[in-house]
């Protein structure tokens, strides 16, 4: 008689909707985002109350989207990787000319590197609730190191760096309608956290690159397309231009270069390079600008609620995190919020609203 065998994952027999802890609480690392970024900006034009209900009221989901969590964990190791580089690369680069010299300037680190990469990926190895984003998280960032191993002549100037810009503005915004309620807006602010910061001496892109680590279901030209005008990277080109003293980086800065890992069982990798104009700068700024006088009036309006952008296409067929409250509760507003027990599936954040973020982004 023929024997059947039958092999069960760890991954299956989790429950995907359970309450897990955060990985950066795992990690024991930082899980905030930039303070003014991209991620608040278009998370609150897609929702204002849901921006509020972080913001404001400070819920969050008692777990995160699975996108949003394998998309942090891939960063988190891509940063270890990078950082161990960095200290490597303090020191200038010798001539091109002695190649051994040059080779083991730009990759010496690179056993070391690795490991820390991988460390990431086995700190969640263990942890209830993580056996299926653990084979993704591992299989993205191993497929990502053999990848480029060897591949990329970058010196790694600065991982992780975060760029604020602060205006009072010269002439505030202020209107008051006839019930004498008031919108004002004194001040522009935007900010954007750098993956990494690199000087490329690939033949023929020599120069200063911001790369931006991202993960994807899957990559189609539309997605490729899109990071031409995405407010995140145009943000960053436009910050390293209005904040840094780019002579002293000493070479000309050439622009963003998203690096895409899908996130197949075999993942395809993409580099998309973003060499924004200064017309495309200037409407970047032109367009924020008036975005954050629209954020003013969303919080004077009371955070409506932007019904039709709870879950479908707008969220990469998927639910917004607050779907359940909305849901249950459609009378309350973001004040009842800011007192009331939020209930089973979320809690409330302690700690200072500029040290987390939760991304509505589709990685
Ligand atoms: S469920 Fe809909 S209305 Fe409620 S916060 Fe989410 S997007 Fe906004």
């Amino acid at each position: 008689m023929a024997k059947f065998s039958f092999q069960v994952k760890k991954s299956d027999l989790e429950d995907k909707e359970a309450p897990r802890r955060a990985p950066h609480i795992v990690l024991g690392m930082e899980g905030g985002g930039s303070p003014f970024g991209s991620t608040k900006y278009k998370r609150r034009r897609l929702c204002p109350h849901e921006d509020a209900l972080i913001q404001v009221a400070r819920l969050r989901p008692a777990r995160n989207k699975e996108p949003l969590d394998v998309g942090w964990l891939v960063h988190a190791g891509l940063q270890r990787y990078y950082e161990i580089f960095q200290l490597a690369h303090r020191e200038a680069p010798p001539n091109r000319n002695d190649q051994d010299a040059w080779r083991r300037y730009l990759w010496g680190a690179r056993p070391e590197a690795e490991k820390a990469a991988r460390d990431v990926c086995e700190a969640i190895k263990n942890e209830p609730g993580y056996a299926g984003t653990f084979d993704t998280v591992s299989t993205c960032v191993s497929a990502y190191l053999d990848h480029y191993r060897y591949a990329d002549e970058w010196r790694i100037l600065a991982p992780e760096e975060t760029l604020v810009y602060q205006e009072r503005l010269a002439k505030p915004w202020h209107f008051k309608d006839d019930q004498g309620n008031s919108i004002i807006q004194t001040d522009f602010r935007y900010s954007a956290r750098l993956d990494i910061l690199i000087h490329r001496y690939d033949p023929g892109k020599e120069g200063i690159w911001i790369v931006e680590h991202k993960t994807a279901r899957m990559i189609s030209d539309d997605l490729l397309a899109g990071y031409q005008l995405d407010m995140q990277i145009l943000g960053q080109a436009w910050l390293l231009r209005k904040c840094v003293d780019l002579e002293a980086l000493g070479a000309p800065f050439k622009g963003v270069i998203v690096n895409i890992i899908s996130k197949h069982k075999t993942p395809q990798f993409e580099r998309v390079e973003v060499m924004p104009s200064v017309h495309h700068l200037r409407e970047f700024e032109r367009s924020t600008r008036q975005w954050a006088f629209m954020n003013e009036c969303f919080a004077t309006a009371g955070y409506p609620r932007a019904l039709g952008s709870c879950a479908g296409a707008l969220r990469g067929y998927s639910k917004c995190s607050f779907y359940e409250l909305c849901h249950n509760f459609p009378e309350l507003t973001v004040e009842d919020w800011k007192t009331r027990d939020p209930g089973y599936g979320y809690y409330r954040e302690e700690r200072d609203l500029e040290d987390y973020v939760v991304d509505s982004e589709i990685f």
